[in-house]
């Protein structure tokens, strides 16, 4: 594949999301969960360009995903695009001028294709999406999976983030260092549940099927400050795919031919992955 396509991570974790898509005619905002300046500060941190931005999808209605989609939209003219259950699921996102998607649909955006699939989690109606830009042939150009806030990986996942040149995928927790952790019993239930967060054995278990000679980037997203640690997620990852620290931290990896490489995004500290 050709880097056509770029993900910046602002921002991921349970006290905010926030990513750009940067594709060939334009970009896309992936949820904005926290606050304007915090957005600007850290896209211009990352030499981003947020007046590229033509369009935001919206994963879900959690407000780590939303609370800075107000503000946001004040001073945005670009389309807005989520499910109907994630627009009916807040009072404010009812108000919102959206356009409503289905969690299977395909959208152009940006010289992008976006492929939409359902995720699981407890909300209305949560979603993830592949994006691609065309080859000449039949294979892509480009591809750059993202999903994260779901429980399990479901079908339309599963086949829909094979085989992508950058995957971000959820690490959420250590399965150990939840069930052992301070959460109260309901919340570990519902962490651990279908409709709750991926944790790094599960996100390892699906890289064994998810990837091909094309990926070249693994990025473990939404790690719980609680239950896991960076260097505990790359390794569960690492150990999957057969690579090998790249740093004493071991907060990176790479396989020994170092076409692969692991690492994680954070709450505080924004990363380009080109
Ligand atoms: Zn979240
Ligand atoms: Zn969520």
């Amino acid at each position: 594949m050709t880097p056509r396509i770029h993900l910046h991570i602002l921002a991921s974790g349970s006290k905010g999301n926030a990513a750009v898509v940067e594709g060939p005619c334009g970009s896309v905002l992936i949820d904005c969960g926290i606050s304007r300046r915090s957005l600007l500060s850290r896209a211009d941190e990352l030499g981003v360009d947020m007046e590229r931005v033509q369009a935001v999808l919206l994963t879900h209605e959690h407000s780590d995903h939303v609370s800075g989609l107000s503000v946001f939209c004040n001073h945005f003219n670009g389309g807005i695009f989520a499910t109907a259950g994630t627009l009916g699921a807040r009072k404010y996102l009812t108000e919102l001028p959206a356009t409503v998607i289905d969690h299977s649909d395909c959208l152009e955006l940006c010289g992008m294709q976006v492929k939409v699939f359902p995720t699981s989690h407890d909300v209305a109606d949560p979603i993830g999406f592949r994006f691609e830009v065309e080859g000449s042939g039949h294979a892509p150009d480009d591809a750059v999976g993202y999903c994260t806030d779901t429980g399990m990986l479901t079908d339309q996942a599963m086949t829909e983030l094979v085989g992508c040149r950058i995957l971000a995928l959820e690490s959420n927790h250590d399965e150990n260092m939840l069930a052992t952790g301070p959460y109260p019993g309901y919340l570990k239930r519902r962490i651990a549940s279908n409709k709750g967060h991926l944790s790094n054995d599960q996100a390892a278990a699906a890289l064994q099927e998810l990837l091909t000679d094309d990926t070249e980037v693994v990025v473990g997203m939404h790690l719980s400050q609680e239950n896991n640690r960076p260097s505990i997620a790359v390794r569960t990852l690492s150990k999957a795919v057969g690579a090998e620290a790249a740093d004493s931290t071991f907060t990176e990896a790479r396989t020994p031919d170092g076409h692969l490489s692991i690492c994680v995004a954070s709450q505080d500290a924004p990363i380009s992955l080109f």
